[in-house]
């Protein structure tokens, strides 16, 4: 590393080597970077040494010690497990067809947030809005607000900015519904936040399956196609389909898979995690069953936030059939497998995995396959 600043070692390190996955976990906190047209735009520089830039120290790109994070929140060491560290797997969803009929799945999400805040479990929430078609981090406290944020927006949102700018995590505790490098994000965030104000709030991490995300060049291919009235919905469908899908007001429209990959953000990549292994719960969909979701539990707060929902007569249960499991891990282990290599290659030592830290043994159980 030759700059000496923090700013300067984000901008050589993440933003300019193209492993920014605009979380938004340096934004809002000084008035030097901005998320802007979906990358972080630095206006002015800093001065900050870099032992003292919150931004590097947020940021999921920078010295992400996978060993520590794994131990604080699980008590055992990282072993890159195919899906992570988990309680139980599960296939839920809303039992209010209003909530179903908002969400992109089964509305599980926002079913368990609107419970976590209706039972005082948290007092807010930080989760991703869209607003003229862009997503944005947004702090809601009422049950109400968090279904005017139901569905999945494929672009990279910048979420981790909203919960900054709302003074961090430390302030009162919090639910936070992100992808995988924002959870990662939202752990470093809080636990600094923790460890500077003494503060003992829980939050509840809510992680979303995600393997990869759209950058804003994206915007720029929906323009040219056009579909015709306002985007109420995108969706991925599962394989064979190799379509993105498109609904607006007036029409649904699919573009071919592969144009739509043409604008994945180059830091998805690099990416290790495709189900969020440092949430309380992790949520995706439920690959070929229509208007559910796969559920991983994955701590004792999880565990109790899904059972109120359970018992109040919110949330539908089912079991994940275990051809469904099976397709995850191997999914899962694919991503993984992948980021380690580039990773490795990059760096030309298989125990030097760019931005990760973890035992030796976690690298190379998954780049040996073992
Ligand atoms: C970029 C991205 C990629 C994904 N990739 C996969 C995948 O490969 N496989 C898979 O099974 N699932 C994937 N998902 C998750 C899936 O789309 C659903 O969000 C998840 O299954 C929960 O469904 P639900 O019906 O419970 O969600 P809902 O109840 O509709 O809640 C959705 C929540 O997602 C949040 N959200 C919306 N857009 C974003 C965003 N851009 N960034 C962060 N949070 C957002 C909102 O705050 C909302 O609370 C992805 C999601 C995103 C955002
Ligand atoms: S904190 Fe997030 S938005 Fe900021 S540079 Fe790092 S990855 Fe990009
Ligand atoms: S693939 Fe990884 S880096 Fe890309 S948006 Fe998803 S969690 Fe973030």
């Amino acid at each position: 590393m030759t700059t000496q600043t923090a700013q300067g070692q984000l901008r050589e390190h993440v933003l300019d080597a193209g492993l920014c996955t605009v979380c938004g976990a340096c934004s809002g906190l000084c008035p030097y970077l901005k998320p802007f047209q979906g990358r972080v735009a630095v206006v002015d520089r800093c001065t900050l040494p870099e032992d003292e830039g919150r931004c590097i120290a947020h940021c999921p790109r920078v010295g992400t010690d996978m060993e520590q994070l794994h131990q604080d929140l699980f008590g055992s060491t990282y072993s890159a497990e195919p899906v992570g560290a988990v309680r139980k797997v599960l296939m839920t969803r809303s039992a209010n067809p209003a909530v179903r009929e908002a969400a992109q799945y089964g509305g599980t999400v926002t079913t368990l947030v609107q419970n976590a805040l209706s039972g005082g479990m948290v007092k807010r929430a930080i989760l991703t809005r869209t607003v003229d078609g862009r997503p944005m981090g947004v702090s809601v406290s009422t049950p109400e607000e968090v279904l005017d944020s139901a569905g999945s927006n494929y672009l990279a949102a910048p979420t981790l900015a909203a919960l900054n700018q709302t003074n961090g995590s430390g302030a009162s505790p919090v639910a936070f519904v992100g992808t995988p490098c924002q959870v990662i994000g939202f752990r470093k965030v809080a636990g600094l936040a923790a460890s500077s104000n003494g503060s003992g709030q829980q939050p509840v991490v809510i992680g979303l399956f995600c393997t990869w995300a759209l950058g804003h060049s994206f915007l720029e291919l929906l323009k040219e196609k056009a579909p015709t009235g306002e985007i109420v919905k995108t969706d991925v469908p599962p394989p064979p389909a190799q379509q993105f899908d498109i609904e607006t007001t007036d029409e649904k429209v699919s573009l071919p898979l592969d144009d739509v990959r043409a604008h994945i953000l180059d830091a998805c990549a690099t990416c290790h995690d495709m189900t969020a292994e440092l949430s309380d719960i992790s949520v995706g969909s439920a690959e070929g069953i229509s208007g559910w979701n796969t559920v991983l539990v994955r701590t004792e707060r999880g565990e109790k936030l899904l059972q109120q929902a359970v018992d109040s007569g919110i949330l539908e249960v089912q079991d994940l059939p275990e051809a469904s499991l099976e397709h995850l891990k191997m999914a899962s282990t694919n991503k993984r497998t992948r980021a380690f290599q580039r990773l490795s290659e990059q760096s030309g030592n298989p125990e030097e995995l760019g931005h990760l830290r973890m035992t030796s043994q976690a690298a190379h159980r998954v780049l040996d396959g073992s």
